[in-house]
């Protein structure tokens, strides 16, 4: 992770890299700041920025072997610690090498993570992880070892707040006596409940949330969507990356639901079966939540053609694309096939719901609606 690869944060990178450059390295450093505002993904830049073995004027290279490593997460100088829990594979003293790989991977999709993004990864949705007393062990050991192959060892902490008291209190003393060239960067969500002679003795870092027009710039390199559905998502973040993704998200997914039910639905009338094992494919694979989306989607706009074909449609709540299409659709919607339609409907997302095999669910719906849609 470059810093450029950072939202935002102009003054902070540069602060950091000064710091690196005049050679003070504060050897324990606190990232803090509001959800979203990316302190995981600032404490892991400066990280790789640390250990690169060509550092530039304002970032790290981003070619060096150790730069290769840090952008996989796979740096053997680079250790990872954050709240885990017990699972059926990993019944007891559970730490955060046993969830190493899911980790990296999380952090790789979600650069900007929340503690509820990294819980349902690992599919522990309500519970709460902890970092237990084996992991200070953990941490010991692995601090005992000489780097292998850059400068400093770093270990980057997030969440610490969850760190039990025994975890808590060992940690303290390696910070009060560090094992040598060992940087430790910890990133809580919530320093309330973090010992405070630990946050005495940590450097800290805070972390704004992200102006306005760098989020836009942020999000614009990753997402092709129109300028005015990306301002509209950054105007109601609150300078939060999540949020703003989620907000995108959301109306991305809804031209993207409509472009779903208007193709299935063309598709099932012209009897194209070839582009409807396509059409099926594309939807299995898309994740139980928008597949469920989709599905509650698709029950509303059979709802509201169906107002439109009773001659209802003052009740009808559609956007101009949606209504757009319904003009000539609406017709084949009627009383002889929307509660078959309604009810096939609900059997799939039921369906779904209990994780059963997406490919038939969406293929016995789409067949079912090509006799139903004449
Ligand atoms: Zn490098």
């Amino acid at each position: 992770m470059r810093f450029s690869e950072v939202a935002g944060h102009a003054d902070l990178k540069q602060q950091l890299v000064q710091s690196v450059a005049e050679q003070r390295v504060p050897h324990a450093q606190l990232f803090h700041g509001p959800q979203g505002s990316g302190a995981l993904v600032l404490a892991l830049a400066y990280a790789t920025y640390l250990s690169c073995q060509d550092r530039q004027e304002e970032d790290s290279c981003g070619l060096c072997p150790s730069c290769l490593k840090y952008d996989r997460l796979v740096h053997p100088d680079l250790h990872f610690v954050f709240p885990v829990f017990t699972t059926k594979s990993v019944k007891k003293d559970p730490v955060s090498d046993d969830f190493i790989t899911e980790w990296r991977n999380a952090l790789l999709e979600s650069p900007y993570i929340t503690p509820n993004q990294w819980y349902s990864y690992i599919g522990m949705e309500n519970k709460q992880g902890s970092i237990i007393k084996r992991e200070s062990e953990e941490i010991m050991k692995k601090l005992q070892l000489k780097s292998y192959e850059s400068d400093y060892k770093v270990m980057i902490i997030w969440m610490p707040e969850k760190m039990n008291p025994t975890a808590s209190n060992k940690l303290l003393k390696l910070i009060e006596e560090p094992p040598p060239m060992t940087i430790f960067l910890l990133v809580p969500e919530d320093t309330g409940p973090m010992l405070p002679t630990i946050l005495s003795r940590t450097q800290m870092i805070r972390v704004p949330r992200i102006a306005e027009e760098d989020l836009l710039d942020a999000l614009k390199k990753k997402h092709s969507v129109s300028d005015e559905i990306l301002k509209s998502a950054v105007k109601i973040s609150g300078g939060n990356f999540v949020k703003a993704e989620e907000n995108l998200m959301t109306s991305e997914d809804s031209a993207y639901q409509l472009e779903l039910f208007i193709r299935i639905m063309r598709l099932t009338y012209s009897r194209e079966f070839q582009a409807i094992f396509e059409w099926v494919e594309e939807l299995s694979v898309l994740g139980r939540e928008r597949q469920k989306a989709f599905l509650a989607y698709a029950i509303r706009m059979i709802r509201e053609n169906y107002l439109l074909n009773k001659e209802q449609g003052e009740l009808v709540r559609m956007t101009a694309d949606e209504s757009n299409f319904s003009k000539k659709f609406f017709p084949f919607i009627n009383d002889g096939n929307v509660p078959v339609i309604v009810q096939e409907l609900n059997e799939a997302s039921i369906h779904i719901e209990v994780n059963a095999y997406a490919r038939i669910v969406f293929l016995d719906f789409a067949l079912k609606l090509v006799k139903l849609i004449r």
